[in-house]
This record gives C-alpha cells, structure tokens and sequence, in this order.
C-alpha cells in the first residue's frame, strides 16, 4: 500500500483508479489487464443501500390483457377523466403514459398522489414490448372482458405477472353489457390459478366499464391501495435513472423522447445519454402539453433537445457533456463492431447459399465431378431463413413489428432479422438486403420511387404496409413457400 502512494487515503470504501488498481496488482505479482472500456460508459448509480428512507414515488401501471376486452377504451376514459379532474385547457396528447390522480377518500394521508399510467399498446403484436412495460412498472391491472372471459394472452399475461414482482389487479370490464356474469369471471380466473380476494386470497378484482366509467374510481382506489403495501420509493434528487417510452420527431421540436423517470431528476440543461444519442434538455412537457420544471419518480414527461431519436426501450442517464460524449464514443464503436460482424456473417451465408446453389445446379446438370450424395452433405444445416431489413416509422413501432415477424417459422424454415432502422427505405436499404438475399419490410413507411425503382432492378422484394397483421401474413406466406414440399 505504501508502495502503492495511497496511505493518505486509504478507506474501506475507497474506489481504486485503475492506476492503483495496477499497482496494486504488480506488488502481488500478477499481470494486471485494464478495460478501459468500461471505464468510458455511463452506469446507472447503485441502489440506495437505505430504500425505506427515500421519498415516496407514484406507482407506474400498465394496463394488459386480450385483444378487444377494452385496454384502449379503460385507458382513454381514465385519461379524459384525469384531465376533467385536473387543470382546465390541457390538451391530453399520446406520450406513452399519463397521471390520473387518486380520488381523495378518508383513509388518504396524501391527497396529492397521483398514479402514472403507461399507455404502450395492447395489442397481440405488441406482446414483447409490453413485458418491456412491465420491466418498469409497479402493477399491472389486467382487463378481462366479463362477456368473453380467459382468453390466450389473459394466460400471457398471468404467466408474465407470475414470473416478476408486479403487483396484480384484474379489472372485469363490460360490467354494463346486459346479461353478463361477474361470478363466472371470477370462477374462470380461480380455476387459472387467481386467488382473487373474494376467495380469500390477495389479488384484487373490481368490475368495470371502460365505456360508461362505471367502478373506476374503486379501480383507481385499488391500485393505490396496493402500490401503499409495496412501499415505493425513490431519490428524488441526484443521478437520474429512466427510460424512452416512446419517441418520434415534432414540428419545431426536432426529436423528441417520453422519459419515465425511475430515480433523482430530470430538468432543462441537463445533460442525458440514451443508447447512442444526447441530449441537452431544453423543454420537458407532460402529457398534457404543458411545459413543466422538473420530473421526478414515476413521472413521465416529453424531453426535447435530443441531437438524434432515442430508442424506446433505452435507459436514459445524466452525466458531464464530456463524460456523455466519451461514453457514446464507446458505445458507437461496440455497435459497430457488433453490426460489421453481423454484416461478415450475411455476407458469408449468403456466399455459402449461392455456392451451393451452383453446386446443386451442377448435379441436376449431371456433372460428374459433382456427385449427389456429396451435394447432399453440403445442404446448410439448419433452417432455412428469410432474411429481414426492417424499417418503421418510429423506434417502438420498429421495435415493435421486429418482435412480432422474428417468432415465425418453425425448426425448417424461419424469420431472420438482419437489421432495423427508423425512417423511410433508402437504397443502402436495398443494397443490404441485397447482400444477405433478403427481403425489406416497410412498415408505416415511405419507398421513395427511385429506391424503388432500384429494389426492382436489383430484385429486392419490398414488403410495405402500415397494419402488422398484414406484414405477418405477408412474411408467415413467404416462410411457408420456404418449406419443402410435402411428398
Ligand atoms: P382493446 O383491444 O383491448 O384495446 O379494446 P378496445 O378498447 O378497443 O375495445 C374493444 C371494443 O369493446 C370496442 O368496440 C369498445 O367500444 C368495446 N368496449 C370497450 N370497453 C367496453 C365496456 O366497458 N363496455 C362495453 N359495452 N363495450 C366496451
């Protein structure tokens, strides 16, 4: 230590440079190898080692649940009646989350507390983004529409809540539809494994209606009765730790990002690092476009000041402007290496594919120097692909569509997703599908006419639509023409 020059300083919870972390090494004779790669990224700051001592947060909440059982209507009477309830003359905007306010009653110590609801969509496609929702959220209420009862991703989602620490409510939704049956809902769910309070175990559940507004008071009530019981808390001040729920350009604006806030604060002229983007925040606005001071946890807001479009998905860190521009330095160069590896191994596949192609063309052609069993042995191993280059119009939507087209196919013949990207289909599009024999995918997108025109001539098929449904039937019928045909 002496040796080291550190005696000075030397503490048990001193942090070594990796300097000293060197020396130290040497004087215990070893070889010591330094990342310093590492050293240029941004971290998200350790748990506080003293939870129950932090400030209370809003619980984040994401509302699940089968296609059609009433998510987006629930969602938009909470949030209309949030803003009657709130200040006059807000415009309530899609940002991916709003603050509803829970309704005052007597057991509230705090009659400021409000719940923040994510409004990711709810739709089938959109299944791997809303486990990413509920990554970041404190509950789930999982709609089941009494007229239709469980349904297959009324299961997902159960399966999903099972495995993680969310808490749960389920919202019987339809209430005012005639004739439906409460009970048998609540039966169903038992028989899932849902110990609903009614049977004496600890799952709230509260009939509903999303389309009269009937009972969401008691839902709202619920949920804030069971975000008490989890005791969430967070720094409200310092480093701050979020994520982009949505992001996309705005007139005047440039790109923009939602930021749910986890931890410390989120004000104008910070500094923030998302993925490979900065920003310096000039402007934050909640979701009903009204510029706010600050944001804090479980507030999400709209950042603006961002030098390129955020991910959804990303996490967000503040940091000096220089530690930022080390850290995205970095971070470029990883993606690239990651990307130019990708790319070798398109490319290779693709040379494999055509040489064996040949090869197979040589056999059918009767070449003697090419024997069939021989051919045979040299059929690639594996599935067969169809290769994507996806482009959508925003970072969740490609995100989005990505998850939904990479689980076609099966063992023979299945989905490959070469590269995404937000913004219309250019010709270094094309040029890549062309690399790898794939395919593009243009999903709420532009085809300018001369890319076009070049996908034409290069045979770059072109699969463009703004409904997922489509794209996945459009891609399930060209994996299925990858399948041998049945003897
Ligand atoms: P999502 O797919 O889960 O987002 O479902 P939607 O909110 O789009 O609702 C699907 C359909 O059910 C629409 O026609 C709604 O008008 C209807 N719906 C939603 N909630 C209710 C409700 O509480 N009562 C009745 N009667 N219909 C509802």
């Amino acid at each position: 230590m002496i040796q080291a020059g550190m005696e000075a300083e030397a503490s048990h919870d001193h942090m070594l440079t990796s300097e000293y972390a060197s020396l130290l090494a040497m004087e215990f004779n070893r070889n010591p190898v330094v990342n310093d790669e590492a050293a240029f990224d941004l971290y998200a700051p350790p748990p506080h080692p003293n939870p129950s001592t932090l400030p209370a947060r809003p619980p984040v909440v994401t509302i699940m649940g089968h296609v059609d059982h009433g998510k987006t209507t629930l969602l938009d009477t909470l949030r209309s009646t949030s803003v009657a309830k709130g200040e006059a003359g807000g415009i309530t905007q899609h940002i991916g989350a709003f603050s509803v306010p829970v309704p005052a009653s007597g057991n509230m110590s705090d009659p400021t507390r409000t719940i923040t609801f994510l409004d990711t969509p709810g739709h089938a496609a959109f299944s791997a983004m809303r486990a990413r929702g509920a990554s970041v959220t404190d509950i789930v209420v999982l709609v089941v529409a009494a007229d239709d009862g469980i349904m297959p991703q009324t299961r997902e989602v159960l399966n999903l809540v099972k495995n993680s620490k969310v808490g749960l409510v389920v919202a019987i939704n339809k209430v005012d539809k005639p004739g439906v049956d409460i009970t048998k809902v609540e039966h169903a769910l038992l028989a899932e494994g849902v110990q609903l309070e009614t049977f004496g175990g600890d799952i709230p559940a509260v009939p509903v209606s999303g389309l009269t507004g009937q009972g969401l008071d008691q839902l709202v009530e619920t949920i804030s009765a069971l975000a008490e019981m989890q005791d969430l808390r967070a720094e409200r001040e310092g480093v701050l730790q979020g994520y982009v729920l949505e992001s996309k350009v705005t007139k005047g604006l440039g790109p923009t990002g939602t930021v749910l806030v986890l931890r410390g604060d989120l004000k104008p002229g910070q500094h923030l690092i998302c993925g490979t983007t900065s920003a310096k925040v000039r402007v934050l606005t909640d979701s009903s476009g009204k510029p706010v001071k600050a944001a804090y946890p479980g507030m999400a807001v709209t950042v603006s000041g961002w030098k390129e479009l955020p991910n959804a998905g990303d996490e967000v860190l503040t940091g000096s402007e220089a530690d930022i521009k080390k850290a995205i330095a970095n971070r470029l160069r990883k993606a690239e290496m990651e990307s130019t590896l990708v790319d070798l191994e398109a490319i290779n596949e693709h040379r494999r594919t055509e040489r064996e192609n040949r090869e197979a063309e040589q056999v059918t052609k009767g070449d003697p120097s090419a024997r069939g069993e021989e051919a045979a042995q040299k059929q690639p191993e594996g599935p067969k692909e169809l290769r994507l280059v996806i482009k959508g119009d925003v970072s969740g939507s490609v995100e989005a569509i990505s998850n939904a087209l990479e689980i076609i196919g099966n063992d023979v013949a299945r989905v490959k997703i070469v590269s995404t990207g937000v913004g219309d289909v250019n010709e270094s599009d094309i040029q890549r599908a062309k690399a790898i024999n794939g395919t593009v995918i243009a999903f709420s997108v532009k085809v300018p006419r001369p890319v076009e025109a070049e996908a034409h001539s290069q045979h770059v098929p072109i699969l463009s639509s703004s409904v997922i449904y489509k794209l996945m039937d459009d891609v399930t019928a060209r994996v299925v023409e990858l399948l041998p045909p049945i003897t």
